[in-house]
């Protein structure tokens, strides 16, 4: 009587990536309703809760938009995204849900939204927006995924299993997958690695809805369109710095005609309101006038992607010599130079990321790594340290404490963080790494 496909699984009568997900979520409490499904035998989640939405939101949107190089420091323009953001969010079928928006000061193009509401936009596309309308169909799409739910339908169906619980997160993001063993090494979290990935059932929803949330907030829904026209020519013009976006938010000519065709009968009487164009340029002048910076660093990130770390580097140079003061661009150089071996250099451009933007944890990550290869361990540790106080949560820096402390000879506390480490994470190089050690001093009986 039984299927084939029952008599496949584990003998706990689960596969392998039920058991990660199950585990993940259990170990942080998010395990709801589980219960087999009398059909299929599978475990099913049947519910995420709302208060569930909003901690798993705390816990993992900080890691992204760190990953992102952080908010926009430019306290303006992020208050002008927030408010516009807000303004949307009234008109939701979750208005008290609590929202927020900003800019992050990555280059990509890329907007997502986390379960809870937290939403961002990248400057890559901030820069490229033609009016506030346009804005506001971006965030109404994300708005969209956050009031269907999308996450948590995704997490129910046990579709999304890369949250950071479990050290996961180093399951590459399409943008980082090139960096190769730089990322591995660093274990990262990878760009996008935290994103849900929406089917296009999700974006037609996300679409319709954004698009009815920014009509009812005054917007001319044509810049809908508008938008979508933007981003599809930039799919031809920049196709790795959009790559990631048209990966979590697939876009299709049939979800195109559907925007026009909606624009044209149900939102027709809203053709005639405005677009802010004014308004949107006002705020967004400062980074127009580093629309060149913005570029170099995108050539860079592209040519980091393909491994060509050297070519990468003359375009980080060039940004960094437009804005010698630009966090993100620093990073990148730092982690160009990593990835060339160049130790001394990624140290020396993280340090100075550092004083331009002490509140933000990556710099402090690449110091450290940097450290570790100069075999500098007690200042490598101070670095982790002071990391995990801006950002905790972060798995690899356990693993690179407990290394930090290897290299000091500090076997006792080392063990430690390599013994808390591997009750998060047991798979991959650093695990590996760490068990060895624990079975060699003795920890560990085989
Ligand atoms: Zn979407």
């Amino acid at each position: 009587m039984q299927s084939k496909r029952i008599q496949s699984k584990t003998e706990y009568g689960i596969t392998r990536r039920e058991f990660l997900w199950m585990s993940s979520m259990s170990a942080a409490g998010f395990m709801v309703g589980c219960a087999a499904n009398p059909v299929t035998g599978k475990p099913q989640f049947m519910m995420v809760s709302e208060a569930q939405e909003i901690k798993i939101d705390n816990q993992h949107s900080p890691h992204q938009f760190s990953s992102d190089y952080g908010p926009l420091q430019d306290t303006s323009l992020n208050n002008y995204i927030d408010r516009t953001g807000k303004n949307i969010a009234a008109q939701t079928h979750r208005p008290h849900m609590p929202y927020s928006f900003r800019g992050v000061n990555a280059t990509y193009v890329n907007a997502y939204a986390f379960p809870g509401g937290s939403i961002a936009a990248t400057r890559g596309i901030l820069l490229a927006l033609e009016n506030e309308a346009q804005l506001a169909a971006l965030l109404g799409h994300e708005l969209g995924h956050v009031n269907a739910r999308h996450t948590a339908e995704q997490m129910s169906k046990g579709t999304l299993i890369n949250l950071f619980v479990g050290g996961l997160a180093t399951v590459a993001g399409t943008q980082s997958s090139g960096l190769g063993s730089l990322t591995s090494q660093l274990g990262m979290v990878g760009a996008g690695a935290l994103l849900a990935s929406y089917s296009r059932d999700n974006e037609r929803e996300a679409d319709a809805l954004g698009l009815g949330y920014m009509v009812r907030a005054g917007y001319n829904s044509n810049e809908f369109v508008g938008l979508m026209d933007m981003l599809r020519r930039m799919s031809k013009n920049k196709p790795n710095a959009i790559e990631l976006m048209f990966a979590t938010h697939p876009m299709s000519d049939e979800r195109y005609r559907t925007a026009v065709e909606a624009v044209h009968t149900q939102y027709r009487s809203s053709q005639s309101f405005p677009l802010y164009r004014d308004r949107y340029m006002d705020h967004t002048a400062k980074l127009r006038k580093i629309k060149l910076t913005i570029e170099a660093m995108q050539e860079g990130e592209s040519l980091m992607a393909k491994s060509k770390y050297g070519e990468a580097e003359i375009h980080f140079s060039k940004a960094l010599r437009q804005t010698p003061e630009d966090y993100a661009g620093l990073v990148m150089m730092s982690k160009c130079q990593l990835a060339q071996k160049h130790y001394a250099k990624a140290r020396s451009f993280a340090e100075k990321a550092k004083t331009v933007y002490p509140q933000e944890g990556q710099a402090y990550y690449l110091a450290g790594f940097a450290k570790i290869k100069q075999k500098d361990y007690a200042s490598a540790y101070e670095e982790f340290k002071y990391y995990e106080k801006l950002l905790s949560g972060n798995p690899n820096i356990i693993f690179f404490k407990g290394f930090s402390l290897e290299g000091m000879q500090h076997i006792t506390e080392s063990a430690n963080e390599y013994y808390k480490y591997l009750k998060i994470v047991n798979q991959g190089e650093k695990a590996k790494h760490a068990y060895k050690r624990l079975v060699e001093w003795g920890y560990i009986k085989t």
